[in-house]
This record gives structure tokens, C-alpha cells and sequence, in this order.
């Protein structure tokens, strides 16, 4: 494969996993993978050239990390909306399935006119989910001396960017907690949710001009705006908004005014030294690749090879 320096993005393989529970046949094939440094066992998983191009990549890197390893995590203790189980027993599922290191990534709190319907519906506030985090970071600190001899447990969040007004948000939990590192993600253009259901992705998509492909602009414009204001060390999920558009499949190469936008972003993530995870949760989700999709991290590759 010649990877001996492999692209600067992908120094970490990261695993979404929300929960034990969602260990399921669906996820197998992945999971076998994360657990297996043999490169043949990827070209199993998926045929085409350019996924098990991106695969070997990521193995390469593994391999040197003991691997399996994520940075990217939810439990359903502090995660409700989308994930199952006590944080504890995700942890120790982590650990029989040979995971060297596990990080814990819950939601930072988001302001009240930013919150999810459901959350809503569940009568969560910014006061509950600050409450949440607090409880959460005093659990994972507990649960990582506890388990310290068995599995690394670095101390993340994933962030929200649901406008300016989130930075500060974002600079409020890194202060407050001791946090490791965090997750930069962005789960809304327009200030709409455009990953929990059809009918706010429309919306958001009226917002944004009325096609996906003027979403997926606005949707990358944001994504920088977030990228300056808070430059995450891990960049969750890069190309989430393909989710609930009409084919979750499309190359981005077929759209040159969004593909401009990507390699905009992804040359301002490789200036300050960020790093893409690559998450399977767009493979449990029903589309045919991870996030994000493989030409994206052709482009990061053949970007690379040309300054060595
Ligand atoms: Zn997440
Ligand atoms: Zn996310």
C-alpha cells in the first residue's frame, strides 16, 4: 500500500459507536475490521478500490495504535436522544472487544432555541444539559480511574456549532472541565437540525435555496465559520449533510461549486493540524461509505504526497 507517511488526516481512525446495543449484524462486518489489522479483511468488507484505498490508510495508522481505538462516542446514560446503555457498560464492552483506547465524546449543552424537538419534547434546557455535562465529566473521571489499567479513556466532548453564538459556548466547557480534547461538528445550517428528520432538513434546505446542492454550500460555509472560530482538534462526521438528501451516495466531485468549498475546508483543517475521523455510522445509517466519503480522502492523499 506504501503508506509509510500516510496523509496528514488520518493520523487517527475513529469508530462511531454509540452503544453496545448498536453492535449489531449490521455493524459486524465494520467492527471486525477495527478489530483486525489484516488489510485483506477490509478489501472483504467493501470491493471498490477507493474504500479499500481509505481502509488501508486507516489500518496503517491503527496498526502503529494497538488498535482498535475511537474518538468519537455516546452513551445512552448522557446521550439519550441516540444512544443506549450506562457509560460504564459501554466502557467495559469497549474493553472485551480489545479496545486499547475508548474516547468519551458527550454533547456539550446548546442553548435553549438550539435544542433538538425531541429534547424539547423531553423538557431538557440549557440548565439540564449543563447539569448533564457536569454529571458526565464527574462519572467519565470516575470510570477512567477505575478502569486505567485496562483501557485509555481520554476525556472529550463533541461540539455544536449552531451559529456564533455557540463559541462561546464551546470555550465555556473547555474552561470548565479538563477535557482532553474535542470533537468540532456541525449538526445545523441555517440554525435548523439537518440530521434528525426530512421535514427540518427541507427546511433547512428552503433556508439555504431550495436544492441540496445550495444546502450543501451554506452547510460547508458553516462548517468553516467553525473551523476558524474554534479549530477542533478531531472534525466530527465531515460530510454529515449528505444524510437526508435525495441520494446520500452522490460524488461530491459531480458538484464543482460544493467540491470547491471541501477542499477550502479540508486545506484550513491540514493548516492548523486537524484531523478528519472517519465515522461508520453513515454505513449503519444505510449509505454505501463512512463519513467522510472516499474521495475526500483521495484528495487529502494526493494533497500530502506532493509536499514529500
Ligand atoms: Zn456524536
Ligand atoms: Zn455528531
Amino acid at each position: 500500500m506504501g503508506c509509510e507517511e500516510p496523509a496528514v488526516l488520518f493520523r487517527v481512525l475513529v469508530h462511531h459507536w454509540e452503544s453496545q446495543s448498536t453492535i449489531n449484524d449490521n455493524n459486524h462486518e465494520y467492527f471486525d475490521f477495527l478489530s483486525s489489522n489484516d488489510v485483506s479483511s477490509v478489501s472483504r468488507i467493501r470491493s471498490t478500490n477507493d474504500l479499500t484505498y481509505l481502509c488501508s490508510i486507516a489500518c496503517s495508522y491503527s496498526a502503529k495504535a494497538t488498535m482498535p481505538f475511537s474518538h468519537h462516542s455516546h452513551s445512552g446514560q448522557f446521550c439519550p436522544g441516540h444512544a443506549q446503555d450506562a457509560l460504564e457498560d459501554v466502557i467495559k464492552t469497549a474493553i472485551s472487544k480489545s479496545f486499547h483506547v475508548f474516547a468519551l465524546t458527550e454533547h456539550m449543552p446548546r442553548h435553549d432555541q438550539d435544542l433538538y424537538p425531541e429534547e424539547v419534547e423531553a423538557g431538557s434546557t440549557f440548565e439540564s444539559l449543563t447539569q448533564n455535562e457536569n454529571d458526565y465529566v464527574k462519572t467519565a473521571l470516575e470510570l477512567r480511574e477505575k478502569y486505567k489499567d485496562r483501557i485509555a479513556l481520554p476525556l472529550g466532548f463533541e461540539s455544536d456549532w449552531c451559529g456564533q453564538h455557540s463559541l462561546e459556548l464551546i470555550e465555556r466547557s473547555i474552561r470548565t472541565h479538563p477535557f482532553d480534547f474535542f470533537m468540532g461538528s456541525i449538526h445545523h445550517v441555517a440554525g435548523v437540525p439537518i440530521d434528525f428528520d426530512q421535514a427540518d432538513y427541507d427546511r433547512a434546505k428552503n433556508l439555504a435555496g431550495g436544492t441540496d446542492e445550495k444546502l450543501f454550500e451554506r452547510y460547508f460555509d458553516e462548517q468553516l465559520e467553525m473551523l476558524q472560530a474554534t479549530r477542533p482538534p478531531v472534525v466530527g462526521h465531515f460530510d454529515l449533510i449528505r444524510l437526508k438528501s435525495s441520494d446520500f451516495n452522490t460524488d461530491w466531485r459531480s458538484m464543482s461549486d460544493v467540491w470547491t468549498k471541501i477542499l477550502r475546508n479540508l486545506d484550513f483543517v491540514a493548516s492548523y493540524g486537524g484531523i478528519l475521523e472517519i465515522n461508520t455510522a453513515a454505513l449503519r445509517k444505510g449509505m454505501t461509505e463512512p463519513y467522510p466519503k472516499s474521495e475526500i480522502c483521495q484528495v487529502r492523499a494526493v494533497h500530502d504526497s506532493k509536499n514529500h
